[in-house]
């Protein structure tokens, strides 16, 4: 447990049942951001509304500010922390139900393939349809991230964040590639290149708190309208957070317009797989991509 506004929720709706919480707030030295020359570095404790407020981050990564402003309340800021809001469980309405037990739970059905999924994945589902909630992971892996694993034997992996996200595919009742007694300790952002920026965009049906529907972040060198080295990433589509990478590819070295940005995000939607309730997504993938790209130039 880290501030306890997730696994709380799961522990009172009776959709898991630990037998034993390890709250991480007894760990010291969690909860810090350090800059040296090459990175800035999170401590997986930093709750969300430090981070937000965290003049270095203000400066360097405007995205990751946006999208760490979109998410939840300000009460919720407050006390979630940046690696609770990596590792937070989905929130498919399937799973959440304490009486369907769903491939995610160990049954033998994923409800959402032929049930209500208005809600549920475009991209990369199979055996499970749920979505990425976090608004902090498409920010983070735009800018490149990477985070520190730590377990019991004391070593300290560090990975990409991309890596750590994982489809229903590789272990369908978890999202990353933890293992058991493993925690996520450090998120370490480099310092952004000359010329780079970066911003945060998310649908969402209500005007107060909400999940995004589709999100989008996106990080790179502008210049003169032009996208050289950038990354676009999608939340709210994808069991992980989703690369459009066909959508880069076709967008680099191009004049930025409307037309360019469309076409793009018609190259990536090509691997759509729409459920279906949710083929709406495709059209907010094209728009949430042009109204993120257009707030860059
Ligand atoms: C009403 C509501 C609205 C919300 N809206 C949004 C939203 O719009 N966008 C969004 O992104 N999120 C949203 N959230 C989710 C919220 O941001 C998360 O609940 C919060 O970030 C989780 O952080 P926490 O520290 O409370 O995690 P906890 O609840 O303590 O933990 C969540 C999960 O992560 C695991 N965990 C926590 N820290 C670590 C760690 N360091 N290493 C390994 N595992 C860890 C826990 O075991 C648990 O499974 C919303 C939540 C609520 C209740």
């Amino acid at each position: 447990m880290a501030g306890g506004t997730d696994i709380l929720d799961e522990i009172k709706n009776k959709i898991i049942a630990p037998e034993v919480v390890v709250d991480l707030k007894s760990v010291p030295g969690l909860s810090t951001i350090k800059t040296d020359k090459k990175h800035v570095a999170i401590g997986a404790m930093t709750n969300v509304a430090d981070l937000a407020e965290n003049p270095i981050i203000r400066e360097k990564f405007p995205g990751l500010v946006e999208a760490a402003l979109s998410l939840a309340t300000p009460q919720l800021r407050n006390v979630g922390t940046v690696g609770g809001n990596l590792c937070q469980r989905p929130r498919c309405w399937y799973y959440r139900d304490p009486d369907t037990i769903c491939r995610k739970k160990g049954g033998s059905r994923c409800y959402a393939f032929r049930g209500k999924n208005r809600y549920h994945a475009i991209f990369g589902g199979g055996l499970c349809y749920i979505v990425h909630p976090s608004d902090l992971a498409p920010a983070l892996i735009s800018l490149e991230a990477e985070v520190m694993i730590n377990g019991p034997t004391g070593k300290k992996d560090i990975l990409k964040l991309d890596d750590f996200f994982s489809l229903p595919q590789n272990n369908v009742r978890r999202e990353n590639i933890l293992e058991p007694h493993q925690v996520l300790s450090e998120i370490r952002i480099p310092l952004p290149k000359n010329g780079a920026k970066s911003a945060y965009f998310k649908f969402k049906e209500r005007g107060t708190w909400d999940f995004a529907v589709v999100s989008a972040a996106v990080n790179g060198i502008v210049s003169n309208g032009v996208f050289r080295d950038f990354k676009i990433v999608l939340g709210g589509v994808a069991p992980i957070p989703w690369r459009l990478k066909k959508a880069e590819d076709f967008i680099r070295g191009k004049q930025l317009s409307e037309d360019v940005i469309r076409q793009g995000a018609r190259k990536a939607l090509a691997d759509a797989r729409p459920l279906t309730e949710n083929a709406y997504k495709m059209d907010l993938v094209e728009a949430v991509l042009h109204a993120v790209i257009s707030s860059t130039v």
